[in-house]
């Protein structure tokens, strides 16, 4: 056991992000091996094989993963990369999907392994595609492991921003509000290194103030409008470890979660094709394709866009947006969306 490692944490509790790698990795990686507690496949995304790794370098008060997460010495066996590959491509078979994904942790912690899991399903004829779920940490303190990332053409990453300013980030992730900006330049390493990825914010209107939430776009847009415009916004579910972390924190679950939150939909109408792509994919999460979003609100689908039909929305969109035919369009469209959403919210 660690002395100080922190578990689940309370309101006002802060540790130094980097003592909390180097804690989880002593714990969940050994050699090019990681700690792994099942492997399976979920209808997330639309089908998704997935390997539940232990360990994370966060302590979002709201989190959803198992106790692996507080307590990783109790929990889980050591897969190497190709163990772990056999047991997702295994999972992938079995329930026939296409997609694959290490989730329950911080993927990113165990670097050596993940980059020989990513290798081996470069290589793999079944998979297509591989989406990489970080908080964006460790690409945001080491550009050279983007680099890496960027030699895998199936990869796309999604990074989760926690926060719109270091007072939020510290208070709802325990990590030191001095490491407020590295998820911040994951974004821009990942941009550089032409990486495929979105990005998603928990802005949950019970976690986020709305002023907040302005102020996390509009960093996101100084960035890039696009990567602003096809956020990913996350909404808070009450799943059992969720519950009792928040009741740890000093949040009372049944308030929070009696609270209703607003959901706006699509409304049938204006705007050109790139605009209503935006708007389209603001309705839902990544649990629908691209196309689904389309029959859903009763539009059809532009000829040109069929190809990327099939693609969880924001995995499509930024594959629209990389096309040299489509980027000036799609960019003009990323700012008129932004200027309405900023006028409506
Ligand atoms: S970064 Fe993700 S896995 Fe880690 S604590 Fe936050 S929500 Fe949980």
């Amino acid at each position: 056991m660690i002395a100080g490692y922190p578990r689940f944490i309370r309101k006002g509790q802060v540790f130094d992000l980097l003592d909390v790698v180097r804690g989880t990795e002593t714990i969940v990686c050994k050699g090019d091996m990681r700690k792994y507690t099942s492997f399976y496949a979920t209808g997330v995304y639309r089908g998704i094989a997935t390997g539940y790794v232990v360990g994370c370098c966060f302590r979002c008060f709201y989190c959803w993963s198992e106790w692996s997460r507080d307590f990783p010495e109790f929990f889980g066996d050591f897969y190497s990369p190709n163990e772990a590959y056999k047991r997702i491509l295994e999972a992938a078979k079995k329930w026939n999907v296409r997609k694959a994904r290490i989730s329950g942790g911080e993927p990113t912690l165990c670097k050596e392994h993940l980059i020989k899991l990513l290798g081996k399903f470069e290589k793999d004829n079944w998979i297509e595609l591989f989406i990489l779920e970080t908080n964006g940490a460790l690409f945001g303190l080491d550009p050279s492991y983007v680099s890496e990332i960027s030699k895998f053409g199936k990869v796309h990453v999604r990074v989760s921003l926690k926060a719109g300013n270091p007072e939020a980030f510290e208070l709802r992730t325990g990590v030191d509000r001095s490491y407020f900006e590295v998820p911040f330049k994951a974004i821009e390493y990942l941009l550089k290194s032409n990486v495929s990825f979105h990005v998603a914010a928990m802005t949950d209107p019970r976690i986020m103030p709305k002023e907040e939430r302005a102020e996390l776009i509009e960093r996101l847009r100084k960035i890039d409008t696009v990567i602003a415009a096809n956020l990913e916004e996350e909404i808070c579910d009450p799943y059992e470890t969720t519950i009792v972390r928040m009741q740890a924190f000093g949040i009372d679950p049944y308030r929070f979660f009696t609270k209703k939150v607003g959901n706006d939909s699509y409304k049938k109408g204006d705007g050109d094709c790139f605009l209503k792509l935006f708007k389209i994919a603001d309705v839902e999460g990544e649990d629908a394709s691209l196309r689904d979003l389309y029959d859903i609100a009763m539009e059809e689908m532009p000829s040109f866009l069929k190809i990327y039909g099939d693609l969880p929305p924001r995995i499509a969109i930024y594959r629209i947006y990389r096309n040299p035919r489509y980027q000036e369009k799609v960019r003009r469209a990323a700012e008129r969306f932004l200027d309405e959403r900023c006028k409506c919210s």
